[in-house]
């Protein structure tokens, strides 16, 4: 070893030892003839001491010595004369007194400088990654991941899981997202689809008796890249056989509880709370419910279908409902602050906002007059509104008129501090429906993906065409408003799954294309079985404080999907293409100097 100790572990017991360590030079202060150096390392900072008393070589040297040089020192511990003692150091009650110093290897000035303050553009701090990953906050990052995944794998370890490997280059999986392709060079004309989850290989592993199976999985989706998504992720993925819902839900608030317990030292209670999605979706406009506030939405369909209230009407002979809310003290918003949230609900599709202050004397608004006044008093009664609140309603099409209020629901809890951020609020949420319509393509399509089982006592709805109806056995586990995992029961007979794929709309020559692997693998015993999947960068955001998965991820992409690190994606030699049996015809997009990361 170059050193016998690292820069954060010297304390005072070990004063007049005689140490060798290495690192990065961090700081560099000339105090007249005795020179400063703050050493740094991954594990803290060490303060050197040159002496042109005690070694004048070195001390000529630490002139020459810049920022991030990487260097090896050789001297001794002494401690730290009274009065200089920096208590915010691990290593504050000592410094080393330099005997011999070697460079290591001499660093340009580096883009930003290595510390954990100041505002750094995201742009340069994904070009310079190594350089933003050596500051001690990006450091401590990986080390809790680390942490993290360590955990899981003792704990699932202990549980009887074991970890198995799949595919990267493999075929496309259903998850809703555009598959990455890898063209084959020795198949020209032929693709590998880059994994969407390694969701029918983990099935196939169940076929293949492995019990209880799970993976920190790389998966690729090719979306447009909103608000937080990376191109690839990571999700521990899990499957179990002969289990039902509530022993996934089981194993996974054990799994939950030690790791809180492990990397916060929080307990958190289990079991975590099951909300219906029906529940979820009427209550608060979602299916991942924030449930650490109020505010819940209330829907005013029957009580205003008789009403003179025009637009209300139409919207429900339509099809539509009127849904409700209350916000506490808003009575006296400004008619701007109103038109800044019907804006807001107005991105979630809702072409209006109706409001009605509530006064002592009843409720004020521009369209009360359409409403008799017992309708009024429900409207308050309903929605829990007091005196001095204002009732929000939006009137829409199901979804949308619960998405924007749910949406409303949220900016109006933040933009008020309505939220208890201390609160871990875990839930799952249950019994979503099993296929949803694609108004555009006049289909039906998976809510979860074509896999998942369904409620038998639903099973009638096949027979009636009320596809709707059907709900399935897939769950999501929802924290504080944020889905962290999703999964379900599987289909494991083959006639089943066919059956699935007959409402898909697949025709027999597609299913065998893409997915005959699996119906054969069915036909020899398959167990029943069931899993789930968590992103799991979002979950280290949770012990990281941080917002963005690009924090928690050491190489992330930008919004654009663009490493500005290694410029990938690049053009490739023609040589390569010509290989790959490629031709490209689209013009190479010019992806800037300085593309986007953040904003
Ligand atoms: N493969 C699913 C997903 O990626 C998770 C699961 O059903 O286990 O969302």
């Amino acid at each position: 070893m170059l050193r016998t100790h690292t820069c954060g572990e010297l304390r005072k017991n070990e004063i007049g030892k005689k140490v060798d360590l290495c690192g990065w030079v961090a700081s560099r202060r000339d105090h007249g003839e005795i020179i400063f150096m703050d050493l740094r390392d991954k594990y803290g900072i060490t303060q050197i001491v040159f002496d042109p008393d005690k070694n004048k070589t070195s001390h000529e040297l630490a002139h020459t010595l810049r920022n991030e040089y990487c260097v090896r020192v050789s001297g001794t511990i002494a401690a730290r004369p009274e009065g200089t003692v920096n208590p915010k150091l691990s290593t504050g009650e000592i410094e080393v007194y330099v005997e011999a110093i070697k460079v290591l290897s001499e660093s340009e000035t580096p883009p930003f400088e290595i510390k954990d303050t100041g505002n750094l553009s995201e742009d340069v701090r994904l070009k310079y990654r190594y350089l933003d990953l050596r500051r001690p906050t990006m450091q401590n990052k990986l080390t809790i991941k680390h942490k993290v995944y360590k955990y899981i794998y003792d704990h699932l370890d202990a549980e009887g899981f074991i970890s198995v490997e799949t595919p990267t280059l493999t075929k496309s999986t259903p998850e809703g997202a555009r598959d990455y392709l890898v063209p084959s060079r020795l198949h020209q004309g032929s693709f590998y689809a880059l994994p969407q989850s390694p969701q029918l290989f983990k099935q196939l592993l169940m076929v293949a008796g492995v019990d209880r199976y799970f993976q920190m999985a790389r998966c690729f989706r090719d979306e447009d890249l909103r608000a937080d998504r990376q191109p690839e992720f990571t999700q521990l993925d899990m499957e179990m056989s002969f289990i039902d819902q509530e022993d996934i839900f089981a194993v996974c608030e054990r799994l939950f509880k030690g790791l809180y317990s492990e990397v916060t030292g929080k307990n958190i209670e289990i079991p975590f709370p099951r909300m219906d999605h029906s529940e979820a979706m009427s209550l608060y406009g979602s299916d991942k419910p924030d449930t650490r506030f109020g505010l819940l939405l209330s829907e005013m369909t029957e009580d205003v279908k008789d009403s003179d209230f025009k637009i209300f009407k139409e919207v429900i002979s339509a099809g539509g409902i009127v849904v409700a809310m209350s916000a506490p003290g808003h009575k006296d918003i400004s008619r701007k602050e109103i038109d800044t949230l019907t804006a807001y609900a107005s991105e979630f599709g809702a072409r209006g906002l109706a409001f009605f202050k509530v006064e002592e004397s009843g409720l004020v608004s521009p369209i009360s007059k359409f409403f008799k006044p017992e309708t009024l008093e429900t409207f308050k009664r309903k929605t829990g509104a007091r005196t001095g609140d204002m009732i929000f309603m939006v009137a829409d099409k199901k979804d949308v008129a619960r998405a924007a209020m749910g949406a409303l629901r949220l900016k109006i809890a933040k933009d008020n501090s309505l939220i208890d951020q201390s609160k871990d609020n875990f839930l799952w949420v249950v019994n979503f429906p099993l296929f949803k319509y694609n108004e555009e393509e006049k289909r039906w399509d998976s809510e979860h993906h074509p896999f998942t089982y369904f409620s038998e006592e639903d099973a009638k709805y096949f027979e009636t065409g009320e596809l709707g109806k059907i709900r399935s056995k897939s769950y999501d586990m929802v924290l504080n408003g944020s889905e962290i995992a999703s999964g379900s029961i599987r289909i494991h007979r083959r006639d089943i799954q066919q059956k699935i794929f007959d409402v898909l709309g697949l025709t027999k020559e597609e299913c065998q294309l893409k997915f005959g692997f699996l119906l054969e693998a069915f036909t020899y015993g398959p167990p029943p079985h069931g899993g789930i999947a968590f992103g799991i960068d979002r979950i280290i955001t949770l012990f990281t404080n941080d917002i963005s998965i690009r924090e928690v991820i050491p190489f992330p992409k930008t919004q654009k999907g663009v490493c500005p690190l290694t410029n990938a994606p690049s053009a490739v030699e023609g040589t390569q293409l010509r290989d790959l049996g490629l031709k490209i015809t689209a013009k190479p997009e010019a992806k800037g100097q300085n593309e986007g990361a953040g904003s």
